[in-house]
């Protein structure tokens, strides 16, 4: 009977439905009912209601099949059956809140969002994730002007019926107090709040100067790569058009050396539902699940039916699968393994070895990995972020190619956000002419032009970032919220972010998806695309007189061309030395942690409580912390580049030998340089040890 008038599934409960659907109106059971205890499961799923458990074991079944982790179990027999995680744990996986949806009843529920609203208050409005790669398709339910729930939108070919925690919860970065509400302009030194046309005004005038100073070519734009399809084209646009043709997303990306060589748009170099289908695969460079969270589970879609999975990686993390070869290796050795592997592989099929490998060693490790890649049928490589921000990118792509050629296996990218191939198609890229992202850091302009990114944690080298915006006369950062820029930007622009404009992002695999604002623009804030526009007629450029966003879509793929004909993952060029010359210093190994790849996902607050976003610390193999002499309650001062910082220790006896993983994208780090490259360590002694 429905004599659960209070409880906050209503309206959305599979039991209450079948009750209503074929239930009697009064119940027989007169014994008294049983209380179950509520459970903590960490800040994202709330167990709180447990009592309304029916122990159909979903959500168990969905940690054991699809996020490859049992992280809650069914404890205890009969009437004291209970639902429960592992001792004193919570649910950290980086998939948790599917546990949500698959819940029949209201036992499960999301804590950010639970007792805010009724489901029949929502009106459900479909959006593309604006994060990893996938492009996941979500319903954004929205009460009145505010974004309340996001949830999957079913789609077999791209999330099937899953989301990642980051696409379902990054939400709440949209009701941070740190939102950017109206215009602002530093005068003096002091920040103040104004409107839009005087806002856009003093950036033309000042756009104007600079240009007439300096030339146009002392002016550059950065776009984060999540910022759509239709925001780069008018920034590539705006920025050709003042003259100057220093413009880029890649902003992580540290080896610009083989953009000249690269034959087409890297992609993922298939469609994601054919992941499943793959038996040998190797993986480059990849913190997988947190990186691409929901291409994870078709890689383990893969492995439960049987493929086997290889690695060849800076970081030993547990995928959650089967990993029949590894080889976890120092990123400075990467290249070198990479090299093994070919080597073994030509052997092992009776080809030449390519002459840049004849002269490495082939260990255990890479002659498990060749001959993994020897059999089976359907083969592919995957150069993941870590991979892709590694300052021999370029070097690590040619390697996987020759591999992929040699085995004939598919060549991939997972890229860094929802619009990596979306970049390349809006021509948001400097051309040879420009000065691609890291050179307009290392190169400083006067004035900059930032779309949707916080560079100094966008970038891929945070200090020179800073340095460089720190010096500049000039920057404008357009942005959702008042962040790192306070500091060296003159004027502050808000724009919408994914929720509250029309856009396109085309995913890893190519696919151009097309999404409407769900809710208006909060307070004084604008779409992008309209302030780009504005821009551009202020300062009389040609072309900025397109009525919507369509027209701007239409422009930007006309000039594009076909999409499928530009994504191609061939590399030309020649492989540089590959015999490790290390210096013996430390190493770093940069990841993006999951819950700081982006400005919204930083500003959510739920996610920033998980452990996942714990960032503050940094991990030393265990010889390393022995040579160093440090003890549990240590910290060690990193220095890079002369720039250092003070962290806590955590053993990770998984790292390859004098490697150290210091997370990039967070505060904590920012002060430091490359997501690559050697540090020095030392240790800073702890205070009660100083007093004693
Ligand atoms: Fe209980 Fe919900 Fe888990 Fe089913 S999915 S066992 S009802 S907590």
């Amino acid at each position: 009977p429905l004599d659960c008038p209070i409880c906050d599934q209503g309206g959305e409960c599979q039991l209450q439905d079948l009750a209503v659907g074929y239930g009697s109106s009064n119940s027989r059971y007169a014994e008294p009912k049983r209380v179950v205890a509520n459970k903590e499961l960490g800040p994202l799923v709330s167990a709180e209601e447990m009592t309304r458990c029916i122990h159909c074991t979903r959500c168990v079944r969905f940690g054991q099949e699809i996020a490859g982790t049992m992280e809650l179990g069914m404890a205890g027999r009969g009437e004291h059956s209970e639902i429960m995680p592992f001792v004193a744990r919570t649910v950290d996986s980086e998939l948790s809140g599917n546990m949500i949806d698959v819940c029949p009843v209201g036992a499960l529920t999301s804590k950010p969002f639970r007792y805010s609203a009724r489901t029949w208050e929502l009106a459900r409005r479909k959006s593309v994730s604006p994060h990893d790669s996938l492009g996941s398709n979500l319903v954004v339910q929205v009460k009145g002007e505010k974004v309340m729930r996001v949830l999957p939108l079913e789609n077999e070919q791209i999330n099937e019926c899953w989301l990642s925690d980051r696409d379902r919860f990054s939400y709440e970065g949209l009701h941070s107090p740190q939102r950017l509400t109206r215009p602002m302009i530093k005068r003096d030194g002091n920040w103040q709040e104004t409107d839009w046309p005087t806002a856009l005004e003093f950036v033309n005038r000042e756009l104007r100067r600079v240009r007439d100073t300096h030339g146009a070519a002392a002016i550059g734009a950065l776009a984060a790569p999540n910022a759509t399809l239709e925001e780069m084209f008018l920034l590539g646009k705006l920025t050709r058009g003042l003259g100057s043709h220093h413009v880029d997303f890649r902003l992580r990306q540290a080896d610009f050396s083989g953009t000249g060589d690269l034959r087409g748009i890297p992609w993922l170099g298939m469609k994601v539902a054919d992941i499943a289908g793959l038996d040998r695969v190797l993986l480059v460079g990849t913190t997988l699940r947190k990186e691409q969270p929901l291409l994870a589970v078709r890689f383990r879609q893969a492995a439960r039916k049987g493929a086997q999975m290889s690695l060849v990686n800076p970081v030993d993390d547990d995928l959650l699968m089967p990993v029949s070869a590894k080889s976890i290796v120092a990123p400075s050795v990467m290249p070198a393994t990479l090299g093994g592997v070919l080597k073994a592989l030509a052997q092992i099929q009776g080809a030449p070895v390519p002459t840049m490998a004849a002269e490495l060693e082939v260990d255990e490790n890479a002659l498990l990995i060749a001959r993994s890649l020897a059999g089976g049928q359907k083969r592919a490589i995957f150069l993941g972020n870590l991979a892709c921000h590694h300052p021999r990118s370029a070097d690590l792509h040619r390697l996987a190619q020759e591999i992929a050629r040699l085995c004939g296996a598919t060549l991939g990218f997972f890229g860094d956000a929802a619009n990596s191939v979306g970049g390349y198609l809006a021509g948001a890229l400097p051309g040879p002419a420009g000065l691609h992202a890291a050179a307009m850091v290392a190169q400083p302009r006067k004035a900059y032009l930032l779309l949707h990114a916080d560079i100094d944690l966008d970038g891929g080298d945070a200090a020179a970032a800073r340095a460089a915006m720190q010096a500049a006369e000039l920057v404008v950062a357009m942005t959702a919220f008042k962040h790192g820029a306070l500091d060296y930007a003159q004027v502050l622009l808000p724009v919408s972010p994914f929720t509250e404009t029309a856009g396109s992002f085309v995913s890893a695999e190519g696919r151009l998806q097309s999404f409407q604002g769900v809710v208006r623009p909060h307070m004084e804030t604008r779409p992008a695309w309209k302030v780009l526009r504005v821009l551009g007629n202020l300062l009389e450029i040609k072309g900025f007189d397109q009525e919507d966003v369509e027209a701007v879509r239409g422009e930007c793929l006309g000039a594009a061309g076909d999409i499928v004909s530009r994504l191609n993952n061939a590399i030309g060029g020649t492989v540089g030395n590959l015999s490790a010359a290390t210096t013996g210093a430390p190493e770093r190994i940069g990841e993006i942690p999951i819950y700081h790849t982006d400005v919204l996902v930083r500003h959510a607050n739920s996610l920033q409580q998980t452990r996942d976003a714990r960032v503050g610390v940094v991990h030393l193999p265990g010889s390393l912390i022995e040579k160093l002499g440090l003890g549990q309650a240590d910290r060690v001062r990193i220095v890079q580049n002369g720039a250092e910082v003070v962290l806590p220790v955590q053993r990770d006896d998984r790292l390859p030998a004098n490697c150290v993983r210091v997370p990039g994208a967070c505060r904590e780090t920012a002060a430091l340089g490359p997501l690559f490259g050697t540090l020095a360590l030392e240790r800073v002694i702890s205070q009660e040890k100083a007093v004693a």
